[in-house]
């Protein structure tokens, strides 16, 4: 097999059917059944297909599309398509990016000041640049992408690898923080390069050469010979942006180690690069379940059409869904758009997972939003929505503390026997915590009576 964790391959005329055709005009709200079929297609099918979500969101493809007849008039609509296109044709100049976008003054000066530096690189998919605003340098998913002079400067408490992840590799792409599980960090690449990333210390092709058969070999075997590792994590990188056979490769080994039972991947690429879920890529994932997926969104402007169908093929494929969000200031820091990105991710049945307080890397203080924000878009979700979409806040503890969920204070404390408590109102109730306590109280009235004559 052919082994590679550099760069993707060149594009291939691999059919992704259910994105939008040209010739064809095809939605996904106008499916055939036989697209319905190429979707849940699979050898041995496990789970019947669901009818795809309502697609709400079209304005971001019809935006989507018009963004590619103007500054791609030359491609199609199959080519668009194509993941390995996407990635091949990656904005990562400031040529490029100065083509399509207007850009500031601090655009500009962190372009400049990158050259010859090793800092993260900058490469964003034309599908997720189609989601940016050309001209609004404060645009959400625009600020995640494009660099700022801001990112050249370091602020206290800011470190490298702030979350002691170097200290906790036993071998070169493991780390080893809790009893149970482990991040195996299979790739330094990604699609697109988040200016916030945790590891943006280790992402990109300056560490492309990092990983490889030997890196990967040496990882597992780690995991072969510790029999407390009942989980696995790929991460990296963006694990989804390797090949299917390199995939396949790395579920197939870990799958086979009796001690491990749950394979994780965590990825940004439904979001940032939906059309790499092909039904091909779908048929590879399910042959490995318990296979769970971490999708890592920041935006409700990224819930789109294209992501509904990313994450249609992996639900029905029997892939629980769960999200991870950084907290990002002046990007998803208002309680509104989190709810929004919230209940996109609950229709597209995505679980939300995680909110992170973002980690203090070098550079991210015009990233970092307080904590008490946090909280309160944890307090304006719990009660007001379903459970299902509140997700935890944590704080990944700095120094390798792991990771430390933070809540609002419902628990108000004790009173007596009592325990106080506030509802997601403010108002205060009080729940008797006398379990296996038995006190004398009358029954009378409130248990039916056991007398067979009295009974109904
Ligand atoms: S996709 Fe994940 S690993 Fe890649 S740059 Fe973004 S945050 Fe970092």
């Amino acid at each position: 097999m052919s082994y590679s964790s550099q760069e993707p391959e060149p594009p291939s005329s691999s059919s992704n059917a259910l994105f939008y055709d040209d010739e064809t005009r095809l939605a996904p709200s106008e499916l055939t059944s036989q697209d319905r079929a190429t979707v849940t297609a699979a050898p041995q099918p496990l789970f019947a297909p669901s009818i795809l979500p309502p697609l709400s969101n079209s304005k971001a493809s019809a935006r989507c599309r018009a963004f590619r007849r103007r500054w791609y008039p030359n491609v199609s609509q199959t080519e668009w398509n194509d993941w390995r296109w996407q990635l091949k044709n990656r904005i990562t100049t400031l040529r490029e990016v100065d083509r399509i976008f207007t850009l500031t003054a601090k655009e500009y000066e962190a372009f400049g000041r990158r050259k010859g530096s090793v800092r993260m690189p900058v490469a964003i998919t034309p599908y997720y640049a189609s989601l940016m605003d050309e001209h609004d340098a404060a645009h959400p998913i625009r600020r995640c992408m494009i660099p700022v002079s801001d990112e050249l400067k370091c602020a206290d408490g800011e470190a490298a690898d702030p979350l002691g992840e170097d200290g906790h590799s036993p071998v070169p792409g493991i780390v080893h923080r809790y009893p149970d599980r482990v991040l195996f960090l299979v790739t330094p690449t990604c699609s697109n390069y988040c200016r916030y990333c945790t590891r943006s210390r280790k992402v990109g092709a300056a560490h492309g050469g990092q990983l490889g058969e030997a890196t990967w070999d040496r990882a597992i075997a780690y995991i072969e010979s510790t029999p407390s590792i009942r989980d696995v994590l790929l991460s990296g990188g963006d694990p989804l942006t390797l090949s299917d056979e390199n995939i396949d490769y790395l579920l197939s080994r870990l799958r086979r180690i009796p001690h491990v039972e749950i394979l994780r991947i965590g990825t940004k690429v439904p979001a940032v690069l939906p059309m790499r879920i092909t039904p091909q890529l779908v048929r590879i994932l399910r042959k490995y379940h318990p296979l769970w997926m971490s999708i890592h969104a920041t935006h409700p402007d990224e819930v789109t059409a294209e992501m509904a169908v990313a994450c249609t093929r992996l639900a029905d494929a029997g892939i629980p869904l769960g999200s991870q969000t950084v907290l990002l200031k002046g990007i998803n820091d208002e309680p509104q758009t989190m709810r929004q990105l919230m209940h996109g991710l609950m229709k597209m049945r995505v679980r939300p997972y995680y909110i992170y307080q973002c980690d203090p890397i070098l550079g991210s203080s015009h990233f970092r939003t307080s904590v008490d924000k946090g909280l309160d878009i944890i307090q304006s979700l719990r009660g007001h929505t379903s459970g299902y979409a509140v997700p935890t806040f944590v704080i990944d503890a700095p120094g390798g503390g792991g990771k430390v969920p933070i809540t609002p204070d419902y628990y108000v404390g004790r009173d007596g026997t009592d325990v106080v408590l506030r509802n997601f109102q403010g108002k205060l109730y009080r729940y008797p915590d006398t379990a296996g306590e038995p006190v004398q109280c009358s029954m009378d009235g409130v248990i039916p009576s056991n007398d067979p004559e009295g009974a109904a």
